[in-house]
């Protein structure tokens, strides 16, 4: 890698007063043709362009950003990362992903600032903690670590937390899995983008794909805001603006685009170290390498692009967390902010081939695909490359609206995260 990150280059470029550096990735022109196409420059779609490169040889490969690199979910997610799911086909699919971030700094060279601090799962009643044992339970069957917590184990972890019963909704219990955590985002993106490029795959934004040129039933390019570019497959990897990819090929996908807000306070010290999460009270808190209380809870009920959410669900979303953690009901907020994601029908992700032969999609992570984005690249990559399924996602297909095999992660998925 000409441009290796390390602590000789680091000293190295020090005693240059840091202006030699090289850009992380190269911005080239688009070219006329590629071999493959990826629609979409956020995490997903930089890693599925990285996979198919490393592990595939695929470079002749292009990955078109309609704004800047990472600046649609990716950017606007709180990063938690977990892959404690309940369904065999979905803990195999976030697992895969976990072990993948376990080591991906170092595959990318790249510090992503993954930290595993644990990612925790409050039950307020009798159906929570059954849930929660069966959930933990059916992690532990399929190699995913679990473990359920009393109120006492959760209160030792996370100090400021109230376990009394004086609350409206007491808290009965948790499951916790220690290897879930969180990264930071824009360096994922990042991450994938120098590592794809350093592997020859060009990084262009500011190109928006305004059309597919579809001939025969078979896929031939792209008309975009920078001319028409060819090639015979092309990954569409767009998050909440999936539809209106799939409509350009004349399909309809089984999606519904809505808002999903996120928030965080002004700087503190450290007071939280691991993530906590309640589907009961609807909200999850961490905190930021910065200090910073990072929220989230659910999506708007409208469906809508504009990156931005209504204030009733930001007031819903503080009083749970006061709900949980008194205390922060003195803490001032600093920044709110919204996505547009993609929610299908059973809360899980289309990683599938579509009838239009050369055109696949990568869609449907909702509000939870962040955690997911080196093991979706990974599977995506290896579905362009072979123009067939890999294992971990072939249960992710289309074909499941049909045949009815849907996977319920509603659950799993439960509070937007
Ligand atoms: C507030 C919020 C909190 C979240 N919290 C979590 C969390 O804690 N954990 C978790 O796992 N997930 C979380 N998510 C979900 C997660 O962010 C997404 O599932 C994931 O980032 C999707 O990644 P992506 O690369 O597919 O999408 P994106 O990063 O949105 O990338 C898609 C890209 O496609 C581009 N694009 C769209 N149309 C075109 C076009 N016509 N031509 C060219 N480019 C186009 C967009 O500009 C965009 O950059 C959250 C989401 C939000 C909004």
């Amino acid at each position: 890698m000409a441009n290796r990150y390390s602590l000789w280059s680091l000293i190295k470029n020090g005693l240059k007063h840091h202006e030699s550096w090289q850009p992380a990735w190269k911005s080239p022109q688009p070219k006329k043709n590629y071999d493959v196409i990826i629609v979409g420059g956020g995490g997903h779609g930089l890693a599925t362009a990285y996979y198919l490169a490393k592990e595939h040889g695929i470079k002749n490969v292009a990955v078109l950003e309609k704004g800047y690199l990472g600046g649609g979910n990716t950017a606007r997610n709180t990063t938690i990362i977990r892959s404690n799911y309940l369904w065999d086909e979905a803990a195999h699919l976030y697992e895969h992903g976990l072990k993948l971030w376990e080591g991906l700094s170092q595959d990318l060279n790249f510090n992503v600032m993954f930290s595993q601090r644990g990612v925790m799962n409050v039950g307020h009643t009798l159906q929570d903690m059954r849930d929660i044992e069966r959930r933990a339970n059916a992690n532990l069957l399929n190699g995913v670590d679990a473990v359920v917590m009393t109120p006492q184990e959760i209160k030792d972890m996370v100090p400021l937390i109230d376990i009394s019963n004086r609350t409206r909704y007491p808290i009965m219990g948790a499951s916790f899995q220690p290897r879930g955590g969180v990264a930071r985002h824009d360096a994922v993106a990042w991450g994938f983008a120098r590592g794809a490029s350093e592997l020859g795959v060009d990084i262009i934004e500011q190109c928006e794909v305004t059309g597919l040129i579809i001939e025969g039933g078979r896929i031939k390019g792209v008309n975009t805001s920078r001319g028409d570019i060819m090639a015979d497959r092309v990954g569409c990897v767009a998050a909440g603006n999936s539809s209106v990819l799939a409509k350009m090929a004349g399909l309809r996908l089984p999606l519904e685009s809505h808002p999903l807000q996120a928030f965080v306070s002004e700087s503190m010290k450290p007071c939280i170290d691991t993530v906590v999460m309640s589907n009961a009270v609807h909200g999850y808190v961490s905190q930021s390498d910065k200090g910073e209380l990072v929220i989230g809870a659910g999506i708007d009920s409208y469906l809508g692009y504009g990156q931005r959410g209504s204030p009733h669900v930001i007031e819903h979303t503080a009083a749970a967390i006061i709900e949980m953690f008194p205390s922060f009901s003195r803490v001032r907020m600093n920044r709110q902010w919204g996505g547009i994601v993609d929610v299908s029908p059973d809360a899980c992700p289309i990683i599938s081939k579509t009838r239009i032969k050369g055109l696949y999609f990568n869609c449907g992570w909702g509000t939870g695909g962040f955690k997911a984005t080196p093991g979706s690249g990974n599977v995506f990559a290896h579905t362009i490359a072979h123009d067939d399924p890999h294992p971990l996602n072939r249960a992710f297909s289309l074909d499941r609206f049909a045949t009815g095999h849907l996977i319920d992660e509603h659950g799993a998925a439960a509070v937007a995260h």
